[in-house]
């Protein structure tokens, strides 16, 4: 069990961050959410898997599948949506 490497630097999520309007970014398809799920956020709750507003960043395409740190591989996903990637 490997977790996934944690979205670094800070400046690039705070970029997608300010990208997203503090909601979630997440399009999928199987989380059962029409369109994007939009979820309101709060940025203190970062990393955070219970409370309010709890949201993680995201690598679209994962560091051990070649991805990189850049903005537009990063993606802001609410906890639950997070959760359901892993
Ligand atoms: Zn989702
Ligand atoms: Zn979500």
């Amino acid at each position: 069990m490997s977790r996934p490497a944690t979205f670094s630097p800070e400046e690039t999520v705070k970029a997608a961050w300010q990208r997203s309007g503090g909601k979630s970014e997440c399009a999928r398809t199987t989380h059962g959410h029409v369109g994007r799920c939009n979820k309101t956020l709060s940025w203190g709750n970062r990393g955070r898997d219970s409370g309010w507003g709890s949201w993680e960043a995201h690598h679209r395409v994962s560091i051990q599948s070649g991805g990189s740190d850049s903005l537009s591989n990063c993606e802001i996903l609410c906890w639950d949506c997070h959760s359901r990637t892993l």
